[in-house]
């Protein structure tokens, strides 16, 4: 049998990881493709850090781009990232993992796919006599018909609030509070990361030197609170995100030609911009809760989902400290003009949700098994952050990712020995 960290590198292969060796417990190193060249003040922050502290990294930040040809990426049809930083709109070389450049064509390529665009699930249908659930109802989004697809085994991943609207909003008489409900603990423990955190400085080293073309990330700081014993006021911790680009003074004034002409004319001002962010593990609580409205539907007809999720002392706390050792850390680098923000913004505006369809051993505390299958129907899985209250501070993708493949070969398996 795979471990799960047999499937993290399963998956690194296929998608294809930027990254370097760092040796860190608190951030384990994968199969990764070269990464590329740090610039001098990302290099000249992760030496000062060693110097001064024993358990704070600054390492390169680990991305799905591709920096190296293998034969899995040319028969995925897809090209090296060209560093142009523009992949939010989508990259046409399919530089970047996703689903549009990678998965999508390679389940075409099967031959046993069938893209239906507009189709909005409403829920999972189950089959009070089978004791099992039989397929989705799904509505067009466009023409608003519903039509029920069939099928032996069903995966949810709508991603994890739709996860568990869809979940929840499964209703037959053997589960009237949703499918797989019967503890009432659907929708619940739902967890996220808090970035609300920032802070930036100038450093004012360096002033000849600048950064060549635009790699598609930054550098990292893994968590180093709480990591082996418990040495705050708050629980858990943080990771954080560390940025570095050489300021440069515009006059963006005036239209045209003279606009054109101040563009090139561009000094240096001989001075870097730094910044971090702050990626803090939210606790995940009973009370943090998503249900679905009983009156307000959406324009399919589907109800609202409620989302009563919010902030803590111990977030509060959190973000007190991350100012505060990163105010020392930034200091002891000699950056200047240090500058904290906390931007309030609600929990929702933040991403890496997780939670309200958790897995555990015991079905009167949980609702999945260890392979993700629901307790109370088997041939329904739930393989997105919807089936963890927590991933700690790691960015959560890679694990999402990891036991989707891992439950979808179990699932196989399940269905060739008839059990499911
Ligand atoms: C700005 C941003 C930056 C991020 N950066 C990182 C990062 O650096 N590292 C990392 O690990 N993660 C990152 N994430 C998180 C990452 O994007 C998610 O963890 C990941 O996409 C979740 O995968 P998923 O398949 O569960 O959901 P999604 O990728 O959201 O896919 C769910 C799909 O289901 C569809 N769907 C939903 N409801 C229904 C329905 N009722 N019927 C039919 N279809 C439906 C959606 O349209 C969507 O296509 C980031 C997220 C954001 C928003
Ligand atoms: S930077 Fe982004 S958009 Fe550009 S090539 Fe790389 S992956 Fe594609």
């Amino acid at each position: 049998m795979m471990t799960l960290k047999a499937w993290y590198t399963y998956v690194e292969k296929f998608v294809g990881v930027s990254g370097n060796k760092d040796g860190l417990d608190t951030l384990p190193d994968g199969d990764f493709l070269k990464p590329w060249e740090s610039n001098v003040v990302e290099d000249y922050f992760s030496k000062e850090m060693k110097k001064h502290y024993k358990d704070r990294h600054v390492i390169y930040g680990r991305c799905a781009h591709l920096t190296e040809s293998k034969p899995q990426f040319i028969e995925q049809g897809r090209g090296l990232c060209m560093s142009r930083r523009i992949c939010q709109r989508g990259c046409p070389l399919g530089g970047y993992f996703n689903v549009n450049s990678t998965l999508i064509p390679w389940a075409l390529k099967t031959g046993n796919m069938t893209l239906k665009p507009n189709s909005v699930v409403q829920s999972v249908l189950y089959d009070e006599v089978k004791q099992k659930a039989t397929g989705v109802r799904v509505i067009d989004s466009k023409t608003k018909e519903t039509t029920d697809y069939f099928a032996k085994v069903v995966f949810v991943t709508a991603a994890t609030l739709n996860t568990n609207l869809i979940l929840l909003n499964s209703k037959s008489k053997r589960f009237p509070n949703g499918l797989g409900n019967d503890n009432g603990l659907m929708g619940k423990y739902i967890a996220f990361h808090n970035y609300r955190a920032t802070i930036k400085a100038k450093c004012k080293g360096f002033p000849d030197k600048t950064i060549e073309g635009a790699k598609p990330t930054s550098h990292y700081v893994p968590r180093f609170r709480n990591v082996y014993k418990q040495e705050t006021d708050f629980l858990r911790g943080y990771a954080a995100g560390f940025g570095a680009s050489p300021a440069r003074e515009t006059d963006i004034r005036g239209f045209g030609a003279t606009l054109k002409k101040q563009l090139l004319e561009t000094k240096e001002t001989g001075v870097w911009n730094v910044n971090s962010h702050m990626m803090g593990e939210t606790i995940p609580k009973e009370s943090n809760q998503v249900t679905l409205d009983k009156e307000k539907v959406d324009s399919w007809g589907i109800p609202l989902l409620n989302i009563n999720v919010d902030y803590d002392e111990n977030d509060e706390k959190m973000i007190q400290d991350f100012f505060e050792q990163f105010t020392e850390m930034f200091k002891k680098a000699g950056f200047v003009n240090i500058k904290t923000n906390d931007n309030k913004r609600m929990p929702g505006n933040d991403i890496h949700e997780m939670g309200g369809v958790r897995m555990g051993k015991d079905p009167k505390t949980s609702l999945l098994n260890s392979w993700n299958q629901l307790h109370e129907c088997k041939n329904v899985f739930v393989t997105d952050g919807a089936c963890m209250t927590s991933t700690s501070t790691q960015n959560p993708s890679l694990t999402f990712m990891a036991i989707t493949a891992r439950a979808a070969n179990y699932a196989i398996k399940q269905m060739k020995k008839g059990l499911i």
